[in-house]
């Protein structure tokens, strides 16, 4: 990672001295007031100044250089940021601040932390030199950009560049299709997937034998449908669990890097979520896209569906809107629709809050949304839109957890939870609907996920991937020696904490949980220094979504398929329920992706 980003730096570095040499000015500043160059007494001392601000995960430290009278060049030091999603950000940030001689630039959408970390240490930077910062932050007018109409043809269109829709691109060329176009709304693949915990459940019977962990697909049917408290349509969960494994093993063909153990996520109810070496869904969304190029996909980013096209029944192509082009977009074989779900579009759940698990009355006015921004529901709006019939859409998921307060571990082997009061008062192994509904219960709706040493590897990596160090820096980990520290520095009363501690401990020993009738163990949690996170629950999944048949096919209103349409991953519903597993998230996007890609080949 570390010598990715000196590359990336280096290429920041090219570009800049590229774009300073064709395209900046010539060490007069602009006046703007009477529209002509005017010779100004600069108040810059020339030389390279370090700045320093706080990106998403963690600090941003830039060297900048300054000229007489402008940013002669900009190089990124260091930075924590969320790998692949921050990449938009550190690519045009810092040269759109050369091209304009402004900090004060449009985020990049996708990337807002992270673009505004670059751009308010560059700011630092420059602050320092001395520079006039009513020139150097001035605020630019925007640019209307013409749009020309443009019509491309490919054999498979497929809408929306996360998991489930690259998972599609693969297959629908490993199925024979000649040309296929990917279209995604914003400026970086991923969506969802690539934020994810990125544990993918699949009975893995060679790696679960090797660890004592008795497992079958006829049990993680049952608890998948069960844990959807029945609501799901057997035929589609019975299509995920029975090829679950297969999609562990495609992926490991295209280079897929798995851990040895299997764990049990939050929300899982069993230890078989298999989990990747990369961080979070990166490895994923890396893998996919190059087995996706390597077949010839055509990738167009920033580039939204609008509408789906119909003629005569059929689903024929689909209309989208990119940076400066309008296009038409015909598909020959079908449309494959893999916008996601709609959890970042709180109006949208709300809109549709009956009866489920979460209803008007005790899902919060207020509550934050795990999901990346596009995820707004598009797809389900233009499929309906057509004749689509949708299914389970009063049933949406929370994460007990909002997405930038995993802690030290999003697994729950090795940790309890308490709330204000230091009590535990949920199974931490329980349904994530259980933990959410209990959690509303407790003082200010928050709990502390507790950890000690042992579960902090010697770099000092989450299991997500992320510099534990930064996430304390930041205050979303508490660090302490000692449980009477901890208490203290988390205002929870010491004497609960150290007792509900000892409880804890002796029920690891005897695997017996008396209170709550938790069943997944790790060890004891008795060495320091210990941690707690603090935590809440946050929109997260909508299980509800397009209807389809086991081939994909998505259902109109009187249940037969839409020629030419397509549909697969967090857009369709009937697959999880009322209540989606911790880890089935991956498998569903990976196991109905392929699907899809082979039933639009007609196979
Ligand atoms: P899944 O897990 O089902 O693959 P993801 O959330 O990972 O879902 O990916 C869905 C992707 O679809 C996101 O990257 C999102 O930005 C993209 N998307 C949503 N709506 C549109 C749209 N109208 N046009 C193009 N892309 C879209």
């Amino acid at each position: 990672m570390k010598s990715s980003k000196r590359i990336l730096a280096l290429f920041i570095c090219l570009t800049l001295v590229f774009s300073m040499l064709v395209g900046c000015s010539n060490g007069q500043q602009k006046d703007e007031n009477n529209g002509g160059e005017s010779e100004q007494t600069s108040s810059i001392k020339p030389g390279k100044y370090i700045g320093k601000a706080s990106g998403y995960g963690g600090p941003i430290e830039v060297e900048v250089e300054m000229g007489e009278d402008k940013i002669e060049g900009i190089t990124v030091l260091e930075h924590s940021e969320t790998v692949r999603i921050s990449a938009p950000a550190f690519e045009r940030i810092p040269k759109a601040i050369m091209d304009n001689q402004t900090v004060n630039v449009d985020a990049v959408s996708g990337c807002t932390a992270s673009s505004v970390g670059i751009k308010m240490a560059v700011k630092d930077a420059v602050e320092q030199s001395g520079a006039d910062m009513d020139i150097f932050n001035k605020k630019l007018e925007k640019q209307e950009v013409a749009k020309t109409d443009e019509e491309k043809t490919a054999e498979v269109v497929i809408i929306g560049g996360g998991g489930a829709g690259l998972s599609a691109a693969v297959s629908s060329l490993e199925n024979g299709a000649k040309s296929v176009i990917l279209i995604e709304k914003m400026p970086a693949l991923g969506g969802n997937t690539i934020l994810a915990g990125g544990a993918y459940n699949a009975v893995n019977p060679e790696k679960q034998k090797a660890q004592g962990i008795e497992d079958s697909i006829e049990k993680h049917f049952q608890q998948t449908y069960e844990g959807g408290h029945k609501v799901a349509n057997p035929e589609l969960v019975k299509v995920l669990t029975e090829n679950a494994l297969d999609g562990v093993k495609w992926l490991e063909g295209y280079g897929l890097e798995w851990k040895e153990k299997i764990g049990s996520v939050v929300g899982a109810m069993w230890e078989r979520s298999n989990q990747t070496v990369e961080p979070l869904g990166t490895g994923y969304i890396n893998v996919l896209e190059k087995a996706a190029l390597d077949k010839g996909c055509e990738i167009l980013l920033e580039t939204k569906a609008t509408g789906l096209i119909m003629e005569d029944g059929k689903i024929v192509g689909v209309k989208a809107e990119g940076i400066d082009k309008n296009y038409t977009l015909k598909a020959e074989k079908g449309v494959i629709v893999a916008t996601g779900g709609y959890a970042a579009n709180p109006e949208m759940v709300r809109k549709y809050l009956s009866d489920g698990v979460y209803t008007k009355d005790n899902l919060p006015e207020k509550i934050v949304s795990t999901n990346a921004p596009g995820l707004q529901g598009e797809g389900i709006i233009m499929a309906e839109e057509i004749g689509a019939k949708v299914i389970d859409m009063e049933h949406i998921q929370l994460l007990p957890m909002p997405g930038d307060k995993f802690g030290p571990s999003i697994n729950v082997e090795h940790s309890f939870f308490i709330n204000k009061e230091g009590n535990r008062y949920v199974k931490e192994d329980g349904g994530r609907d259980e933990i959410c509904l209990a959690t509303f219960e407790q003082p200010d709706g928050q709990y502390y996920m507790i950890n000690d040493s042992k579960i902090i590897p010697e770099n000092r990596l989450t299991l997500s991937g992320e510099k534990l160090d930064n996430l304390i820096a930041k205050g979303t980990v508490v660090e302490a020696d000692t449980l009477d520290d901890l208490a203290k520095a988390i205002n929870v009363p010491a004497e609960n904490l150290k007792a509900t501690c000892e409880k804890f401990n002796s029920y690891v020993e005897s695997k017996n949980d008396p209170e709550f009738g938790r069943a997944v163990w790790g060890e004891k949690i008795d060495k320091g220094p210990f941690y707690a996170t603090l935590r809440y629950p946050a929109l997260h999944h909508t299980m509800g979504g397009l209807k389809i048949n086991t081939k994909c096919e998505v259902l109109g209103q009187d249940d037969n398929p839409i020629p030419g349409l397509y549909a697969a991953g967090e857009v369709t519903g009937g697959i999880h329920g009322a209540n989606r597993l911790g880890g089935n998230a991956i498998a569903d996007i990976v196991v109905f992706g392929r699907i899809a890609g082979k039933s639009v080949m007609g196979k």
